[in-house]
């Protein structure tokens, strides 16, 4: 008998049956949402969940309608900012979730959310409209939503309640201040899990996915402590993901080697593999020129073997990595705009050069601080393959 008994337990979508150090948070959306779940229509119920990635954000949103949706006589809609991210895309979604037909075209913005109000009328449908990573929205985009649920029917129903994820205040602070002003204070956060909670979390993952022997404490503890935080403002660990992420390929490994039993060189070997301050989902949903920019990035830096990289070192090895792929390198100026993307999520730093650095000039320097160079070009190379096929 393998190690692994149950693969559903770690995919991305399962939501386990209990949400240790979640309960206040699952609460406080319980509390904004259920009776109107269960009795829509009279005001307009929104509330915005912040949270770094893997701080259970998304788990807790789907572990509400698990309790509720038997009471409920809205519906739930979900939407992935990185798989569904213009106008046209996302109302299509809502439309498909609800079965209902829907042009694809040929409306103004306009025109389709009068329609989407109307169908929702005449088929007396409520929803409750999750955003999820909605930091990919264009604040344009996640304005019209916002503002869509103010909306009264021709009978003064409110048809939607809406859920906004985000990482941070930016998100709300990029609104214009008007729809800042309707999302209101209603914010749950979601603090980095500390070891202690990241141990009890992988401890109930462990015990629902893996053979009874195959772990011990040691091992789990072993997890927790190269990704829980230090403390709850420590940002740059508390990932869960990562954590179950790391067990589940530390007990592949060992499966693979014939064991039956996780031994701790595996959870080194995992732990290689993954990327700690980056989550592959932010990757993920870079821009494919976005992503062979920091491939070319990232190559620069380990040719060289210096702790930064200048800009003209980097759009070279980007040219070269374009004619590799057959792709038509984008022009200067978007690179610039990468760049400044790339900052902004957190995935490089940059600054400019002080004198006698050894460069002439002013220039950009840039930097990887988080992650060994080696995992992270693998996983690009993964994602633009994959894209590329
Ligand atoms: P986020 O949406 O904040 O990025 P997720 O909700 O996707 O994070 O959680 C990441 C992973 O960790 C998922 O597999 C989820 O099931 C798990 N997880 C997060 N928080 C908890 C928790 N409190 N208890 C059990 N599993 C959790
Ligand atoms: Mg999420």
């Amino acid at each position: 008998m393998g190690i692994i008994i149950n693969e559903t337990v770690f995919s991305p979508s399962y939501v386990p049956p209990k949400l240790p150090h979640r309960e206040q948070q699952l609460q406080q959306l319980d509390e904004m949402l259920s009776n109107w779940l269960r009795n829509p229509g009279n005001y307009y119920p929104r509330v915005t969940l912040l949270g770094r990635p893997g701080t259970g954000k998304t788990v807790t949103i789907r572990k509400l309608w698990e309790l509720r949706q038997n009471e409920a006589v809205a519906r739930f809609v979900y939407i992935n900012g990185f798989l569904y991210r213009n106008f046209t895309t996302i109302i299509g979604e809502i439309a498909k979730s609800l079965n209902i037909p829907f042009p694809r075209r040929g409306l103004s913005r306009d025109e389709f959310l009068a329609l989407l109000i109307e169908h929702l009328r005449e088929r007396d449908l409520y929803l409750l409209l999750v955003l999820d990573d909605a930091f990919n929205f264009t604040p344009d985009i996640l304005s019209t939503f916002i503002r869509l649920g103010q909306e009264t029917d021709k009978l003064g129903a409110f048809r939607i309640a809406l859920a906004v994820v985000g990482h941070s205040d930016t998100i709300l602070n990029s609104l214009d201040p008007s729809t800042r002003g309707i999302m209101g204070k209603s914010i749950i956060r979601f603090t980095p899990y500390t070891k202690d909670q990241i141990f009890d979390i992988l401890y109930e993952r462990a015990q629902l996915g893996l053979a009874k022997g195959s772990y011990s404490e040691e091992i789990i503890q072993m997890i927790a402590d190269i990704t829980g935080a230090q403390s709850h403002l420590d940002t740059s660990r508390g990932d869960a993901r990562l954590a179950i992420d790391i067990l589940y390929r530390a007990a592949h490994i060992a499966q693979q080697s014939g064991r039956r039993q996780i031994m701790p060189e595996d959870v080194r070997k995992s732990s290689k593999e993954v990327l700690f301050g980056v989550s592959e989902e932010v990757l993920q949903g870079l821009p494919l020129h976005e992503k062979i920019f920091l491939l070319a990035i990232v190559r620069t830096l380990k040719s060289t073997r210096a702790p930064y990289v200048t800009f003209g070192e980097a759009e070279e090895v980007y040219k070269m990595i374009c004619e590799e792929y057959r792709e038509r390198p984008r022009v200067h100026s978007q690179l610039w705009t990468y760049l400044g993307d790339l900052k902004e999520k957190g995935i490089i730093e940059t600054r400019q050069n002080k004198k006698g650095e050894g460069v002439r000039g002013r220039t950009t320097l840039i930097s990887i601080g988080t992650e060994p160079l080696e995992t992270l070009e693998a996983v690009l190379v993964r994602m633009i393959n994959e894209e590329l096929r």
